[in-house]
């Protein structure tokens, strides 16, 4: 039978192949089956994953510090004893046989299987074991995902899949960046939602909330997937095949072409020079960076090195994570913000969720609560500093005190560093996000203590409009083209220029091209946005008079009916 379903498309391109579907959870784990002729490689991956986990536990368990409490010992230990009953690095190995399926797969149904067995126990220490075991499952299922499979999906003949999700956590889209997916759909989720924007960040088209994707998609269905629009075809005819076929090819081609704008200056027709910087999670996004020719990082989203892990990465993994970038980027500026976890971008270690995390404690309120940790990124940052261009980034500011309190912090972090005489940018610039509304209205409050500040539209937009980005549910209301957002963030540049701070706009709305020119008009001149974007929002710069944007921007702002707007805006873009 064949259907289509609608969802939010959060990133664009047009992708045709088979459904995958994902397990549905708490521990997702793709399932798919692998070609007979290839189930000893499989094995092979497996065996090699319990043998990587099991150096990492006795490394771990040499390098356990003198003064550290026995009892790490005892849980290594105990970890070790877990990982080598042959139920576990055994009878998986079997179950891939048997059932012709993927070691993550067959794992993930022997672990629920011990799980069950331990709920049964009476004695409640040895039920609570449960939970290790799980952990040392997660770190085996760390290993099997953290080196690409070599198998590809189905039996190869349909190309790769497409992955089908009741939802997906960014951290899970993290590691889903290893395989080979065409396309992935999920039936909750918003357009900003942190998974949306890992989406964007894969390259691959992509749509949410489309509400019963997973119930009612059935695995090896061919799908269309068009990221633009927002639509699913499932089971299409040949007719509509062909001609997704061929649109398919014509969104290809026009990608191409704007690649050739990759060394282009960003200018506009009345050469006011434009900044087109680039969002990244990971320090292995540079490589996108340099493809779409962005000319510095203008957010480096930190807190994804502190996913998908039992652990916080220390100083020096941090410092090596931030120096790389910082040395690859040669030079240009690297903007670092620190660690912004919470709502939907829980860590391990973060705060416990409580009913409202978007209003709870957030990005620099969990920082400044966490002095430790906030201390150790600072160091971390300080210190890769002295590799490149680093400007430091605060996200969630909504008061003064709260953001002299981070900078009190970092003082004491440069005071450190400097009583070890290690070396770092005196200098590095100190910026502040501008994305709770009492900061925006009040940001001259913040103004004279910061060397430049950034505009969060995602959350601006989450804070001023009552809703939850990763609600899809509300999703509809989301409106970059409110008049009360279009306000504030005219405000926030008009403010900045007129006292000489450098302002951007780091959240989605920089990324979009019809609303390039409305930004351009409030007075911006620096852009960070996802690098796929940036081709597309380059040749918008590239034919604008910002002289010729005056009028128009002024009647936006005065105008307060939505038919009203959307007029001008198409307008402003004609
Ligand atoms: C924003 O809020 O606009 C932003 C850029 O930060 P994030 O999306 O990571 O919350
Ligand atoms: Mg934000």
């Amino acid at each position: 039978m064949s259907f289509s379903m609608f969802g939010i498309g959060v990133s664009g391109g047009i992708a045709i192949g088979p459904a995958r579907l994902l397990s549905h959870t708490s521990l997702e784990v793709s399932h798919y089956a692998i070609d007979e002729r290839l189930l000893d490689k499989e094995v092979a991956r497996f065996d090699s994953a319990i043998a990587a986990v099991r150096e990492e536990l006795e490394v771990l368990r040499e390098t356990v510090p003198a003064g550290a409490p026995a009892e790490m010992d005892a849980f290594l230990q105990l970890h070790l004893m877990i990982l080598n009953d042959t139920t576990l690095c055994e009878a998986p190995r079997a179950l891939i046989v048997q059932q012709g399926c993927n070691a993550e797969w067959a794992l993930k149904q022997q672990m629920d299987l011990l799980v069950k067995q331990f709920e049964a126990i009476e004695d409640a220490y040895l039920r609570e074991r449960q939970v290790d075991v799980v952990q040392v499952v997660e770190r085996i299922l760390k290993a099997l995902l953290g080196e690409p499979s070599q198998i590809s999906f189905s039996n190869g003949r349909d190309g790769p899949g497409i992955l089908v999700a009741h939802d997906l956590s960014p951290a899970d889209m993290m590691l889903f960046k290893e395989h080979n997916f065409a396309a992935f759909i999920t039936d909750v989720g918003g357009a900003t939602s942190h998974t949306a924007i890992v989406a964007r960040s894969l390259n691959i088209p992509s749509v949410v909330a489309l509400h019963h994707a997973w119930p009612l998609i059935r695995e090896n269905e061919i799908l269309i997937v068009d990221g633009t629009q927002g639509v699913v075809l499932v089971n299409p005819d040949r007719q509509i095949l062909t001609e997704y076929r061929l649109r398919q090819e014509q969104w290809d081609l026009e990608r191409q072409k704007l690649k050739r704008l990759r060394s282009t200056k960003a200018i506009t027709l009345d050469s006011q020079d434009v900044e087109l910087h680039a969002n990244i999670e990971f320090p292995s996004d540079v490589e996108q960076v340099k493809k779409n020719g962005a000319t510095g990082i203008g957010l480096f989203r930190s807190e994804f090195l502190f996913m998908n892990r039992p652990d916080l990465p220390d100083e020096e993994e941090q410092f090596i994570a931030y120096r790389s970038v910082a040395e690859s980027m040669k030079g240009a500026p690297v903007t670092i913000r620190t660690l912004d976890i919470g709502n939907d971008k829980p860590i391990d270690q973060g705060p416990k969720i409580t009913s409202n995390p978007a209003l709870g404690l957030r990005a620099v309120r969990y920082c400044l609560s966490e002095p430790r940790i906030f201390n150790t990124q600072l160091r971390a940052i300080l210190r890769a500093s002295h590799f490149g261009k680093v400007k430091l980034l605060i996200p969630m500011l909504s008061c003064r005190d709260e953001l002299f309190q981070a900078l009190t912090m970092l003082e004491a972090a440069r005071n450190q560093l400097r009583t070890e005489g290690v070396k770092f940018d005196e200098a590095m610039p100190i910026g502040g996000m501008i994305e709770v509304p009492a900061a925006a209205l009040a940001v001259e409050s913040l103004l004279d203590l910061l060397d430049f500040i950034s505009i969060g539209t995602n959350d601006l937009i989450q804070y001023t409009l009552a809703i939850d980005r990763t609600d899809d549910s509300v999703s509809h209301l989301y409106d970059p083209l409110h008049p009360a957002v279009l306000h504030l963030v005219a405000h926030v540049i008009r403010t900045a220029n007129k006292l000489g701070i450098p302002v951007s706009v780091c959240g989605e709305m920089a990324g979009e091209p019809e609303l390039t020119r409305v930004l351009l008009g409030m007075g911006l001149r620096s852009f960070s946005m996802h690098p796929n974007h940036l081709p597309m929002v380059k040749q918008v710069v590239l034919k604008t008079s910002v002289k010729a944007l005056e009028t128009l921007t002024k009647r936006l702002l005065s105008a307060y009916l939505p038919d009203k707007i959307h007029g001008i805006l198409t307008k402003l873009n004609a």
